[in-house]
């Protein structure tokens, strides 16, 4: 038997021996003066050090679940363990979440112990294990939930941590469907989704959605945000940057759907508070707001307030709202069906986005004596419209009836209008009724 001062003069030198240790190999591996070094098993290497670090793990773990037990958080005056890992060791709130719950739990479940201390699974595979044993019935046999870990622990060993949730859930619905159906049915309650407005005015999104939910959200957002041939090759956009452009598209989607709720009987609707004089792109003036209060440009301004589905609040020199916004400047619902008709989706040449994800654009911005009618309204996906407004493309109605489009003298010296392929075959297929203004 090992005593209390044996096994504290052990622990003591074992660390001693490892800071040497570590100091010696972080030297070894940053101080090399030449250019040319290579590890010799950089694979080798990386796989021990990985090892090493779950076994140091294993031992801080270990440490936690000691310093608990003899209330030694209290004892400093922390308000928790958590608050006092934060403090102490500078760990983020979550992670001394996980290693509060793992140091509690650990002692309970050997086979997870021993691959942890053994580093066959890092701190993740045994929290995700341990969680996972948690939502097993009290009723399930000792034997039972035995041969489960150990199952576990391969299945964190051989695919990851990420493989255990799912593999327990099937042992779970083996064992007690009705347990995996609560599972579900707590999952959908504890849903949710946290909006905050950053002090620059953008939306930060925090949340989770249940497992049915989430593959909803993943098959919709996968499909919109699939690469496209309308997309800029020279812009390329990451996946997450395509996911919340394909959030964006399913908002745009919901506003223009009658589905949506109405509030004061009217759709959900973003207003854009505006000088005239901003409008006009006159020099010297301040900025449009949104509704969230956030401070927009003068070419941002002049866009929103381009489209159907924005209402501007016009201000005058007074700062007067003049209020000319939804009577004047609002297509109405029949304008927008004959814009819709017929250009069929985003007028630009080259793009395929949908009608229900563009834009009305006023040919000639209304600030700039533009008239809300067919002849002067066009449909534009959110980044053609962007483009439109910012890089100098002009648009205008041929003799053809079709919108053409006139690019900055950047992108072609000889600024030859262009036309979408799909006003080139076919008659129009506008009702001459829809086609006049209301
Ligand atoms: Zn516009
Ligand atoms: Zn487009």
């Amino acid at each position: 038997m090992t005593t209390a001062i044996e096994a504290n003069e052990r622990i003591h030198s074992a660390l001693e021996n490892l800071e040497e240790a570590a100091k010696q190999l972080v030297h070894a591996l940053f101080e090399t003066d030449d250019s040319r070094f290579f590890p010799s098993q950089p694979m080798e290497w990386l796989h021990r050090i990985e090892r090493i670090k779950r076994r140091l793990d294993a031992a801080q773990t270990s440490l936690i679940a000691a310093a608990e037990a003899r209330h030694l958080p209290r004892h400093n005056g922390a308000t928790s363990s958590e608050a006092w890992l934060r403090n102490e060791l500078g760990m983020s709130i979550s992670t001394a979440k996980d290693a509060v719950q793992l140091a509690r739990e650990l002692p309970v479940h050997p086979a997870v112990r021993n691959a942890f201390c053994a580093g066959d699974i890092n701190v993740q595979g045994a929290s995700a294990i341990c969680e996972a044993l948690r939502s097993f019935p009290a009723k399930t046999p000792h034997r039972t939930l035995e041969v489960i870990e150990e199952d576990l622990v391969s299945t964190a060993r051989e695919k990851g941590p990420t493989s255990v949730a799912r593999r327990a859930s099937e042992f779970l619905h083996r064992l007690a469907p009705e347990a995996l159906a609560a599972q579900e049915a707590q999952q959908q309650e504890e849903s949710r989704l946290k909006l905050r407005v950053c002090p620059d005015g953008r939306l930060n999104l925090r949340g989770m959605l249940d497992r049915e939910s989430g593959a909803l959200a993943l098959a919709v957002l996968g499909s919109l945000a699939a690469p496209s041939s309308s997309d800029d090759p020279s812009h390329p956009r990451d996946s997450e940057q395509r996911y919340a452009d394909a959030l964006v598209s399913v908002l745009r989607i919901a506003q223009s759907s009658d589905k949506v709720p109405t509030v004061h009987g009217e759709r959900p609707t973003v207003v854009v508070t505006v000088g005239l004089e901003t409008l006009c792109q006159k020099p010297g003036q301040g900025p449009g707001y949104l509704q969230t209060e956030a401070p927009i440009s003068a070419a941002t301004a002049r866009r929103l307030a381009c489209d159907a589905r924005l209402v501007p609040l016009v201000l005058g020199n007074e700062s007067e709202p003049l209020d000319v916004g939804r009577a004047t400047y609002t297509p109405p619902l029949s304008l927008r069906r004959a814009v819709v008709a017929r250009d069929r989706g985003c007028a630009f040449p080259g793009c395929d986005r949908p009608a229900s994800w563009c834009d009305c654009h006023h040919m000639v911005h209304w600030a700039d004596g533009g008239s809300t009618s067919i002849d002067n309204l066009c449909l534009l996906c959110p980044r053609h419209h962007t483009i439109v407004h910012t890089d100098g493309w002009k648009v205008f109605l041929g003799e053809d009836k079709r919108p053409w489009f006139v690019p900055p003298p950047w992108v072609e010296p000889d600024q030859e209008p262009r036309q979408h392929m799909r006003y080139r075959a076919g008659p129009l297929l506008v009702p001459a009724t829809d086609v006049v203004a209301s």
